[in-house]
């Protein structure tokens, strides 16, 4: 049965467009001639496009290209100040005891233009936390002399289940209150912003910008742990983030990895993230170490310094960490393996014996099925990933979920 023509003809006339545009942003520098052979796209829809994209301040014609024969190439530039979008990510902070939440404004290539962040300790006085994040957006924008009208919209990166259709936070038990950290119905903030809202959870945002601009450009099948204060997973299903029934596909950080009877914040027992986030490595380094640490980064200089506990605790962490990699191996059989957030700062000291602890537990796969990667972004992964949400649907119309 065929639709409504027009809505049909709509609907090819911007998937042209969009087309174009991606291939143009991908290029930066392009000839119409090149487009048609890369597209297969006539030469006068071609034509009508750039067009469009100049009026709209995307791309501009950038003189002739070198040509062999004939007539010369006329190239088109693309223009990434055309628009911008925002990022805000909710990152929990062990050592302040606090929650911040980073701000930036990227234009069209996410090359970050502004950047800024906000500390609070209670998410209870929610209208007012978002109305300092809508206060430092509209200062951005003043101090960079950006019209609201060439924003393409804001991002927010939540530490918990997103429900991105109906933009509510559904749980959240790592936000510092998390007895109100139930049902946050981001919709009626909404309005607060001349521009579309969007949500979605942080590792899912991280695994966004990694497979957009980081270490899984150009790769498929992965699978992103974002490990900070808890532990989630992105899950990347060829390029297509996967997030199951009810939006609760990757609470990895929430399986059972033990029987010790430790208590975790989502209202369980002996979670993997109990064990295997940052918080670990504090808490380990404390009962038995010579002095007390209160960050990650304290650690890592620990560990650097080849102080005899960190050592210790390293290796007891590493351990926990590969239990719960091994359990994704076999529930996914990913291609890669990707770690972000404050672990991936620990680089060639986790991934070599982190590789060896993984294929040593299982006699499924072995090294070079999976590769282990570090993200290329680190802990910037799930802000510039909160950005990239606006970005997505400005190029594709809508958020590439399954
Ligand atoms: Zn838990």
């Amino acid at each position: 049965m065929s639709g409504d023509i027009n809505s049909d003809m709509k609907k090819i006339k911007t998937s042209n467009y969009r087309k174009i545009l991606r291939l143009l942003m991908r290029e930066k520098e392009i000839s119409k001639q090149e487009i048609v052979r890369r597209t297969k796209i006539s030469i006068t829809t071609i034509i009508s496009n750039i067009n469009r994209l100049i009026e709209n301040g995307l791309a501009e014609e950038a003189g002739t290209a070198h040509s062999t024969g004939g007539r010369k190439p006329v190239l088109v530039r693309f223009l990434p100040n055309a628009n911008y979008a925002f990022g805000v990510d909710f990152a929990s902070n062990h050592l302040t005891s606090s929650n911040r939440i980073q701000i930036i404004l990227v234009n069209l290539n996410a090359e970050v233009i502004a950047e800024n962040s906000l500390d609070y300790k209670s998410f209870t006085s929610r209208d007012e936390t978002i109305h300092k994040i809508k206060t430092i957006c509209f200062d951005m924008m003043k101090k960079h002399r950006i019209d609201q009208k060439r924003v393409i919209g804001i991002g927010f990166a939540l530490p918990g289940t997103v429900n991105e259709k109906l933009k509510i936070l559904e749980l959240a038990p790592n936000l510092l209150d998390s007895a109100e950290m139930k049902h946050i119905d981001f919709k009626p903030f909404e309005k607060l912003f001349p521009f579309p809202l969007y949500v979605e959870n942080e590792a899912n945002t991280g695994a966004l910008a990694e497979i957009t601009f980081g270490v899984a450009r150009h790769k498929q099948n992965f699978v992103y742990l974002s490990i900070n204060r808890g532990i989630s997973a992105g899950i990347a299903i060829r390029t297509h983030l996967y997030k199951g029934n009810k939006r609760r596909a990757g609470e990895i950080g929430h399986t059972t990895v033990a029987s010790n009877g430790i208590a975790c914040t989502c209202g369980g027992n002996d979670c993997w993230e109990i064990y295997a986030a940052s918080g670990a490595l504090i808490r380990n380094y404390n009962q038995k170490g010579s002095s007390v640490i209160s960050s990650t980064e304290e650690f890592h200089q620990k560990l650097l310094a080849g102080d005899r506990q960190a050592r210790k605790v390293w290796d007891l962490y590493l351990g926990y960490l590969s239990v719960g990699i091994n359990n994704i191996l076999l529930n996914f059989d990913p291609r890669y393996i990707i770690i972000g957030g404050e672990i991936s700062e620990f680089d060639n000291l986790l991934i070599p014996p982190l590789v060896s602890k993984v294929f040593s537990n299982t006699a499924f796969f072995e090294k070079g099925d999976v590769e282990i990667l570090i993200s290329t972004l680190k802990t910037r992964s799930s802000l510039i990933g909160a950005a990239l949400l606006a970005l997505q649907v400005f190029l594709y119309g809508d958020h590439k979920v399954l």
